[in-house]
């Protein structure tokens, strides 16, 4: 049986500067260590996360334009 419990759900805390245990409310998410609001990824993994996207989006825009030729 899967469940997305809390005590394996983490995100960052840029306070902490670690992957903390937090506690969400309707706006966002914050940290049980430090009471301060956590993010998703930390700044690592977000520049991993959009370079990522980057090279999706980038392979879906070449096989559909084929229009302009790459320099
Ligand atoms: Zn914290």
């Amino acid at each position: 049986m899967v469940h997305n419990d809390f005590d394996t759900d983490h995100r960052y805390c840029p306070s902490c500067r670690r992957y903390v245990r937090y506690l969400l409310s309707p706006q966002r998410g914050y940290c049980t260590r430090c009471a301060g609001p956590v993010q998703l990824f930390s700044p690592t993994d977000e520049v991993e996360f959009h370079r990522d996207l980057r090279i999706v989006g980038r392979s879906e825009r070449d096989s559909q334009d084929r229009v302009r030729p790459s320099l």
